[in-house]
């Protein structure tokens, strides 16, 4: 696919990323130093670790400034680009820190969206598939509003990201910032916390384990999985891009949670049975984006095949567990 012509970021850029030592954070730190860029990584490690960006501590292209984004954001301008990712996003994290998820969405946001106004930097929040909450129109496009409940348990995560998204499309309109939207479908890989209940590194710890595998519902509900690399590569297009978006960023290949189920028992070679645990209220039907925007605009698409994602994924799992010896040697 032929790529538009988009800004890269590179030697000379000077990034904010906050909720830099969260899981994508860590990656988008990472993929920015690499490239030269001045970052700093704003976080209050409320679900992040110090450990997922233990690789970049020394590099004089990298600050950790331990942080909550909502007391306000004190970097040095000029500023490039702010990358606006910190919130609590498991849905374990989200329903123990309900206010803290609200603050984050509301006043982190302004407060990010602020240092942008007052540096002159490009603004890209971390938005979420969860705006669509459990969705009347498959598979997403960006012009579907959504069907969330706003009192329900889990719109403490969704209302906070769609109060965010309508905070930053009002400092666009009111001439404050230059920001852009990305909608970030599930996403994995190495350094999610293993013990933040989201499905890809329950299952794969449970089955490294020996642990039945907890699946909620039927598991006939879906989720599109997108690896980690690849968000990444979507959400540095996008930053780059001239657009305001909302632009859908994950992948549209869909599996049920039973498939995945089984998919993870294969590549740990586990023995592990299922067990079925009640489906969280509100948890969505089905989930797959619409990616004709992201195609269009970014020439982007997910090149990661979920298997060889999810083999990085259960090999890195292992290693944090000690277990690295149980798995099954892969076929080239
Ligand atoms: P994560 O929990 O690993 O990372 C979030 C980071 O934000 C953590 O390091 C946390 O300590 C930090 N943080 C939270 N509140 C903060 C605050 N008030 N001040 C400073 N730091 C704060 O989650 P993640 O999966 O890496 O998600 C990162 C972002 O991407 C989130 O905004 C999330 O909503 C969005 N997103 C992620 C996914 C996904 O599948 N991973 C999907 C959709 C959207
Ligand atoms: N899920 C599951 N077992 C688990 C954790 C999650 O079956 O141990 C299900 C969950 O109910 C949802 C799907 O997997 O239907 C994805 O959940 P996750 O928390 O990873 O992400 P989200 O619901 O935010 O998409």
């Amino acid at each position: 696919m032929s790529a538009p012509a988009l800004r890269t970021w590179g030697r000379g850029d000077r990034v904010v990323v906050t909720g830099g030592a969260g899981f994508v954070g860590s990656w988008l730190c990472d993929r920015l130093v690499a490239d030269g860029v001045r970052v700093w990584c704003v976080d209050s490690l409320i679900t992040g670790s110090r450990a997922n960006v233990a690789g970049l501590e020394g590099d004089p292209l990298f600050t950790f400034v331990e942080a909550d984004v909502c007391d306000g954001l004190d970097v040095p301008g000029p500023l490039d680009l702010i990358m606006h990712l910190a919130s609590p996003a498991s849905p374990l994290h989200y329903l123990r820190e309900p206010l803290a998820t609200l603050q984050a969405g509301s006043r982190g946001t302004t407060q990010a969206l602020d240092l942008a106004a007052r540096t002159g930097a490009r603004f890209l929040l971390a938005s979420t598939s969860e705006v669509y909450g459990d969705p009347l129109v498959h598979p997403q496009p960006e012009t579907y509003w959504g069907n969330v409940n706003p009192i329900g348990p889990r719109s403490v995560y969704d209302e906070a990201k769609r109060f965010s998204e309508a905070l930053t499309a009002a400092y666009r309109r009111e001439g404050l910032v230059d920001t852009v939207i990305a909608r970030i479908f599930n996403t994995f890989g190495p350094r999610m916390a293993l013990d933040d209940g989201r499905v890809v590194p329950a299952f794969v710890t449970q089955a490294l384990s020996g642990d039945p595998l907890t699946v909620a519902g039927d598991g006939s509900q879906t989720r599109s999985l997108c690896f980690v690399e690849d968000t990444v590569e979507g959400l540095l297009r996008l930053a780059g891009s001239e657009g305001s978006g909302p632009v859908n960023i994950g992948s549209d290949l869909e599996t049920t949670i039973c498939e995945l189920a089984a998919l993870v028992l294969d590549l740990t070679g586990s023995a592990s049975s299922l067990v079925h645990v009640e489906l969280p209220e509100d948890d969505p039907r089905l989930r797959r984006p619409d990616l004709a925007r992201a195609h269009t605009l970014l020439g982007w698409s997910p090149r990661t095949p979920v298997r060889e994602g999810l083999e990085r994924t259960v090999r890195w799992i292992a290693d944090e567990l000690g277990l690295a010896a149980v798995i099954p040697a892969q076929p080239a």
